[in-house]
């Protein structure tokens, strides 16, 4: 059981001349960062959850009787139907649970993590968790003793397990990759060494790394940390100097190259032996079987997509245009071609997002207006506040969204993001049983990419100043850029890399470096000058370490997504409400299936090429806007 379904993401308007005529004024961001000093409606209301600390407190004591009395539940399954439905009512009882005493001192902790008491009582939490889940161990084997046969039998005959049949179905699809008693034990006894390569580089790339400092043009020197490094990127009109420092933060990581080979080639050696340790045909198919999706689906998202970097390349050029570079490098490209003062408060972004959002129907709508009419959404950076934005879910209660609204374009788009995530978590929660509610990844980022889209469409429909224009269709391309081509080339790399290990081939520094750089080659082409020293970048990707096979999932998301917005904005009006209705019915369905099922009858078929072409061709479209509006401006 995990709390794994907030998505944290950090992507990312402009606003409409007729909404800000319309509207009241709008106040601006506070300028105190003191938590007390903001008023109480961009806050989090948190007795939605507990009334107070006492109540919390009791309700630790409660779940922690029904954890224990669950565990005697032990040798009970086989005896039929109703023992199963017992185990899994009982199941529910305690995850609700779970969600409520999470949340609560998780959501305070994330508004001031200096707070150690908050702190202390969230890992209170953690540590009861853990003890459920050893506890637990015995339920999936025990199940699984059962016939599959026998079980669909039971299943038919109790109408109260249909919740549960999809749940309890899955065990018996993955079983062909459990192993026998000592097999599983073998393996739950290796599992702590697994972990070793991947905490070898948390040090290595974070507490050991050295960066260095360079002297710029204007005599300044900078000591190249990640935060400093980016900012420079971004604000730095001196190619040179960027070039200087691109050079000498990649090589921090290059300074040790042969440490995080031998480390990547160690995940890779992992995975391949958990792999054939649980009798896959290879890494990648281990990697997708948790969600059931067909390795042809990463293959051809790649090979679409390496077909498809022409408007990806176009774009490129474009900036360099603009920019009126001689030379184009990958340091060059968080130079924005035009600055804007231009503000966008909090609650003009939440007129825009509501409106923009219009064609999702009356429904969605009134159901985002109540959930942004106060409590549930945590606005303004303060003191301690954790960064970035994410939303996060509590069953029985609702999403709650966590924002550092600073009034930029970028946080425009990054409340609508999360928007789509809470609205997702609302009409699952309401649609779904407890066991049903939580969707993947694979789907989650569907109804945040899709809610950006229908911001810039909404914005782009209000403003005719080019400039504002161009810097509307420039995020979003950026956030193709980021969220799919990249995401791409990475899955690409990780795919080269297992393949290598899985015919027992060496992985190298020189290995890896080669293939890093052959991609920058394929997806750049010739837009961008080559540097020696990217091909380093691998060693920089935490991701490749931390979590691998894990970024393509964002790519296929983006591609569902431009199809589902295509159809639903595209066509007949009857053939438009059709596709709307086939998407509100997949937020609906949190996650009642496979995800790969769910999107189809949605409409999305991931394993067609067409959903891949899909971003790319709405790449081409973008840029083939940004290329009309650019002209406007010469
Ligand atoms: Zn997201």
């Amino acid at each position: 059981m995990t709390l794994a379904h907030e998505a944290k993401q950090n992507l990312a308007a402009t606003l409409c001349a007729l909404i800000a005529c319309l509207a009241p004024a709008h106040a601006a961001k506070p300028e105190t960062r003191n938590r007390a000093e903001i008023p109480a409606e961009f806050r989090w209301d948190f007795s939605a959850i507990y009334p107070s600390w006492a109540a919390w407190e009791q309700a630790m004591q409660e779940m922690e009787s029904r954890m224990d009395a669950f565990a005697k539940l032990k040798g009970t399954l086989a005896q039929g139907p109703a023992a199963v439905l017992k185990a899994y009512r009982d199941f529910d009882d305690i995850g609700k649970q779970q969600y409520l005493v999470y949340r609560y001192p998780q959501l305070q902790r994330d508004v001031d993590t200096r707070d150690q008491a908050m702190a202390g009582r969230f890992q209170r939490v953690g540590a009861v968790f853990a003890k459920f889940d050893t506890a637990t161990s015995w339920f999936t084997p025990e199940l699984l003793t059962v016939p599959q046969a026998t079980m669909e039998k039971w299943i038919a005959e109790t109408p109260a397990l249909a919740p549960y049949r999809f749940t309890i179905l899955d065990n018996y699809r993955q079983q062909a990759h459990v192993l026998d008693e000592s097999g599983e034990r073998l393996l739950s006894l290796a599992s702590q060494f697994n972990r070793t390569p991947q905490a070898a580089y948390q040090e290595l790339s974070t507490s050991d790394i050295k960066f260095p400092s360079v002297r710029l043009a204007d005599g300044k020197d900078v000591l190249l940390s990640p935060g400093n490094y980016s900012a420079l990127l971004e604000n730095n009109p001196n190619q040179a100097d960027r070039a200087k420092a691109a050079a000498a933060h990649v090589g921090a990581y290059g300074a040790t190259a042969n440490t995080y080979a031998a480390l990547y080639n160690g995940i890779a050696q992992r995975n391949w032996f958990l792999a054939q340790a649980r009798k896959f045909p290879s890494t990648l198919d281990a990697a997708l079987d948790g969600n059931a999706v067909p390795r042809a689906v990463v293959q051809t998202l790649v090979d679409t997509t390496r077909a498809g970097t022409a408007p990806l390349q176009r774009y490129l050029r474009l900036k360099k245009k603009l920019l009126g570079l001689q030379e184009f490098h990958l340091y060059d490209n968080f130079v924005p071609v035009f600055r804007s003062d231009k503000t966008y408060p909090y609650e003009m972004a939440r007129e825009a997002a509501l409106v923009s959002m219009a064609p999702l129907g009356a429904e969605y709508a009134a159901k985002f207006r109540q959930f942004v009419s106060g409590g549930r959404i945590d606005v303004y950076e303060n003191e301690g506040k954790k960064s970035g934005a994410y939303s996060a879910g509590v069953y029985g209660v609702g999403p709650y969204q966590l924002l550092n609204y600073n009034d930029t374009l970028d946080s425009m788009f990054t409340f609508a993001h999360e928007a789509g995530h809470a609205m997702h978590t609302v009409l699952s929660y309401e649609n779904q049983p407890f066991v049903t509610s939580g969707y993947t990844i694979f789907v989650a980022e569907v109804a945040s990419t899709t809610n950006e889209r229908f911001l810039l469409e909404h914005l782009l429909g209000q403003t005719t100043d080019p400039k504002e224009r161009f810097l509307l269709l420039q995020h979003s391309v950026q956030a193709i850029v980021n969220t799919f081509y990249t995401q791409v080339m990475f899955a690409d790399f990780e795919l080269q890399a297992h393949r290598l290990v899985e015919q027992g081939k060496p992985v190298t520094t020189e290995v890896l470096n080669t293939i890093y750089a052959g991609l920058l080659k394929t997806y750049y082409g010739d837009a961008v000058t080559p540097d020696d020293f990217y091909k380093f970048t691998w060693s920089r990707i935490s991701h490749f370490f931390e979590s691998p096979y894990y970024v393509y999932q964002y790519a296929t998301c983006f591609a569902s997504s431009a199809q589902l917005f295509d159809a639903m904005t595209r066509g007949s009006e009857s053939q438009r409400k059709a596709a709307t209705d086939r998407y509100l019915t997949l937020l609906k369905s949190g996650g009642n299936d496979h995800p790969m099922t769910q999107l189809k009858k949605a409409g999305v078929d991931l394993s067609q090429r067409a959903t891949v072409q899909a971003v790319v061709d709405q790449m081409d479209l973008l840029v083939t806007r940004m290329e009309a509006e650019a002209a406007k401006l010469r």
